[in-house]
């Protein structure tokens, strides 16, 4: 049993506040490499921006566990040593889908857990969050819990259609659970694929999909409902269009992949939205910086050839989404 504290990690409730009094939301990247970690540092170090690690079900599948707390822990030394004296980083677990993984991950030095039980019947998920809520709070982790469905495709987390967050149940659903945040869905969605060409319309000069807007009348609602709880956005990747055109240029096909524009997260940062997801537009960075250093370079074969122009763009686009799009930066307590 460790505590985040321990590690140097801070769980979300202070920022969270601190963003809705602000009209900023907090970034929440995800990672599973160590040059996401290092990229996700930098970034934040250089935009003295909090942020949130987060780790998957399929992260922890893949890198395991016990070794994405320990680079958690690591990123923490690393902030310092790049000058941050107090940096902000939270390691939090997302889609957690049992009480037990979010136990585990409790149990290890994770400050903040997601429980979604937005696939199970209303009261089964008021049932669990309450558990993992009454089990994180004696270790002062804060929980985030799902209400309403998102479409597409993240690791293990899978839905054809999203249904939107019933803003009627929202009161009842946290006060019932206890949960410290509320991931709604109101027309975000996990993956490069957020929308089929038919939802969208195409824009006649570039020829580019242009996908149906936010429900900002549901977010609107439910922020009546809940004045200063804290919302968050998953699936909110903007899929950047240069990064796929790059990866398509370089023997890539992602024909039609599409996301959520900028303007519409900026918008929704300056309300209750206090936490913004995003996983693809990493995984896009990523993999347009390879495939091109790659095609580039026939004779390069030492991975730190090309993963560091990838952790590169990875830090670009991190420092991008925190100045333009959420406006975190500078946002550190204490520098
Ligand atoms: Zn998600």
């Amino acid at each position: 049993m460790v505590n985040y504290k321990d590690l140097g990690l801070v769980n979300t409730r202070d920022m969270f506040a601190r963003a809705i009094a602000g009209g900023y939301a907090i970034p929440a990247f995800n990672f599973n490499t160590m040059e996401q970690m290092q990229a996700i540092v930098m970034a934040a170090v250089e935009t003295k921006s909090p942020v949130i690690m987060q780790v998957s079900k399929g992260a922890r599948n893949y890198a395991n566990a016990t070794i994405l707390r320990y680079m958690a822990e690591g990123a923490v030394a690393y902030a310092k040593e790049l000058g941050c004296e107090h940096p902000e980083i939270v390691l939090h677990l997302d889609h957690g889908d049992s009480f037990e993984i979010c136990k585990d991950c409790i149990d290890m030095g994770f400050s903040s857990v997601m429980f979604d039980g937005s696939s199970l019947p209303y009261e089964e998920n008021i049932a669990i969050t309450k558990k993992v809520v009454e089990y994180a709070h004696k270790y002062d982790v804060t929980v985030e819990a799902e209400l309403g469905v998102l479409a597409g495709v993240e690791d293990e987390v899978v839905a054809a259609e999203s249904h939107y967050t019933k803003p009627e149940e929202v009161i009842d659903f946290t006060t019932k659970s206890g949960c410290d945040s509320l991931a709604i869905s109101i027309g975000t969605s996990h993956g490069a694929y957020k929308f089929t060409p038919e939802q969208c319309t195409r824009d006649p000069k570039t020829g580019l999909l242009v996908p149906p807007p936010l429900a900002f009348d549901v977010l609107e609602e439910i922020e009546k409902k809940l004045p200063g709880f804290p919302i968050v956005l998953h699936g909110s990747s903007s899929v950047p269009q240069d990064e796929v055109a790059t990866i398509n240029a370089f023997g890539g096909k992602l024909p039609d992949a599409i996301g959520i524009p900028e303007d519409q997260l900026r918008k929704a940062a300056k309300s209750a939205v206090c936490k913004i997801n995003i996983d693809s537009d990493s995984r896009l960075a990523m993999t347009a910086a390879i495939r091109k250093h790659l095609a580039e370079h026939p004779d390069h074969f030492d991975p730190r050839q090309y993963l560091k122009p990838a952790r590169e763009n990875m830090k670009k686009m991190y420092i991008h989404k925190i100045v333009n799009v959420l406006g975190s930066d500078g946002k550190l307590a204490q520098c």
